[in-house]
């Protein structure tokens, strides 16, 4: 049987809670336990694929084409192993699931309640990772502060739980603020204090506090905190601010919350991991040779969430390159054919990110034909490819009116459009094409030779796609379909003959690049970036 850590959080959200669960999961996977992680959302959507990423950030996707959490994205980028469904439930899909059961006739004439029917779904939930594959461990992060109304009833399925299986085989550890007050110039206590009050009156009580702080705790506070919180003073843990997410499982290793877990959880410690990877990788992304500037292009760029893979994936390629990537946020709605250049000639490279709907649209098209005429790096995912194919359409083919089905449902030049399998849904949760698809490559392709194969798969997430009508008219003009999806015959990359790198994708390369394996693609994007600002002189 696996053992289980749970993770709630107190005072305040965004304390980083993901991080620190993909922290101690890094930690105990070093020490060769098999760990997985799991979200547990409490808003009533049945997952974030209808969210704006406004309201949410970046929604991630799995290889079995789960719409999740961007928290998983933290978890797969750490631990080097992919999540599923399985791994993100929302309150939403426990909801569901009781009233499918209820229709069904399940219950059997019984009240349908939260207490027993809803916290016992929870509960079969937090342990379905299990059936699925073996694992020593598993961490669950409780999304939400506690003492939201919403968290409840998963604090009150954690209270049962804990009950079943006792105390060395569920440990919890509670995230807690201990915020700085300038003018007193004091570390302070009391929400802390407060949180774990409120955790109590659940029947909770911690047995770890990892403790979110911008100066560092001195024995002093954690004596207080032990004493007012009933934790042993060892388990009270100084999580301090640090410069980057990935210097947190080394600042945890020194905290020694691994280990102190693994005592309670009566598992074998043995010696403390080296992390000889992960530091090589630390130290090589804090001590670059070089630095480039890229534009990311987008329309939720006042939300550094919204795009939090690219933006991972860009930190893994670029330590790996030992090159300062510096990510330069650039709004599609400001720009137009005026001012593209003056925008966008610093840049050695620039990537037209996801999206949906048509604002900022027409800035899209402005910087693709700005790079492309110039020979500066181009990258575009999903969004970003169909855009590069109308942008070429309408001025190299010269076919005027040619636009994306999602932009002008009915205009006649529909270079990028719906399939006719999309055309009847008119549901927007959980139906776009989504998940892990095999993509061919051609040999000779520089995407080919970045990922060293012919074979590849990568993740999806959209509804439209290129008009296969267009292609050949597109490949004779030098735009080249070089990775071809060879059941369904759909374009997933664009490549651009005579351009230095001009790239376009379907699918998501961001979802699948972590600390160990950096994407190929944005290895190649960022060279190529390095090559033309060496050639800028
Ligand atoms: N809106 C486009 C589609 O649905 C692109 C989606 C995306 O960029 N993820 O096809």
């Amino acid at each position: 049987m696996a053992k289980y850590i749970f993770v709630t959080g107190g005072v305040t959200s965004s304390l980083g809670k993901g991080i620190i669960s993909a922290s101690l999961a890094k930690l105990l996977q070093e020490r060769g336990f098999s760990v997985t992680i799991q979200k547990f959302d409490p808003y009533i959507n049945i997952d974030p694929g209808t969210l704006n990423p406004y309201e949410h950030g970046e929604c991630f996707v799995t290889e079995d084409g789960a719409e999740t959490d961007l928290d998983l994205g933290h978890y797969e980028r750490f631990l080097n192993i992919p999540t599923s469904q399985a791994n993100n439930v929302t309150t939403g899909r426990i909801y569901q699931t009781v009233i499918n059961k209820e229709r069904e006739g399940a219950y059997l004439g019984k009240t349908v309640q939260v207490i027993p029917h809803i916290t016992d779904e929870i509960k079969r939930r937090v342990k379905l990772l299990e059936e699925h594959t073996e694992h020593d461990i598993i961490i669950t992060e409780v999304g939400g502060t506690v003492g939201d109304i919403e968290s409840l009833p998963y604090l009150e399925a954690l209270r049962q739980l804990r009950q079943e299986m006792g105390s060395t085989n569920l440990v919890c550890i509670h995230l807690t603020l201990i915020p700085y007050l300038s003018a007193a110039k004091e570390l302070k206590t009391k929400p802390t204090q407060h949180s774990v009050k409120e955790l109590l009156m659940t029947g909770i009580q911690p047995d770890i506090l990892v403790c979110r702080t911008e100066k560092p705790i001195n024995d002093e506070i954690r004596t207080k905190l032990s004493r007012f919180c009933n934790v042993n003073k060892n388990s009270v843990i100084e999580a301090l601010d640090a410069d980057s997410i990935y210097d947190v499982p080394i600042l945890m290793l020194k905290e020694k919350l691994d280990t102190i877990v693994l005592r309670k959880l009566k598992l074998k410690l043995g010696p403390d991991p080296e992390m000889i990877a992960w530091k090589s990788f630390l130290g090589k992304l804090k001590n670059p040779t070089s630095e480039i500037n890229i534009g990311l292009i987008g329309k939720y760029n006042e939300l550094q969430d919204a795009y939090k893979s690219i933006l991972e994936s860009f930190v893994h390629a670029g330590a790996y390159n030992e090159c300062k990537v510096n990510v330069i946020s650039i709004h599609s709605g400001a720009l137009d054919s005026e001012n593209v250049e003056h925008k966008l000639k610093e840049l050695d490279g620039v990537l037209i990110a996801p999206g949906f709907g048509e604002r900022g649209i027409d800035g899209k098209y402005a910087a693709i034909q700005y790079v492309r005429e110039n020979g500066i790096p181009f990258f575009g995912i999903c969004l970003g490819l169909q855009c590069a194919v109308v942008e070429f359409c309408r001025n190299v083919l010269n076919i005027k009116n040619a636009t994306s089905e999602e932009v002008k449902p009915r205009a006649k030049e529909l270079v990028v459009h719906l399939l006719p399998d999309q055309v009847q849904i008119k549901k927007k949760g959980g139906t776009m094409r989504l998940g892990a698809y095999d993509c061919k490559l051609k040999k000779s392709s520089l995407s080919a030779k970045a990922y060293g194969s012919t074979e590849i798969s990568e993740r999806h997430r959209h509804r439209y796609e290129i008009n296969n009508k267009y292609v050949d008219q597109m490949k004779e003009a030098g735009m080249i379909p070089v990775g071809i999806n060879q059941e369904s015959k759909l374009v997933e990359i664009m490549e651009l003959k005579g351009h230095p790198y001009f790239v376009g994708v379907q699918f998501h390369p961001e979802l699948k690049s972590t600390v160990e394996s950096p994407h190929p693609l944005f290895m190649s994007f960022i060279e190529a970036a390095k090559k033309y600002r060496l050639s800028k002189g």
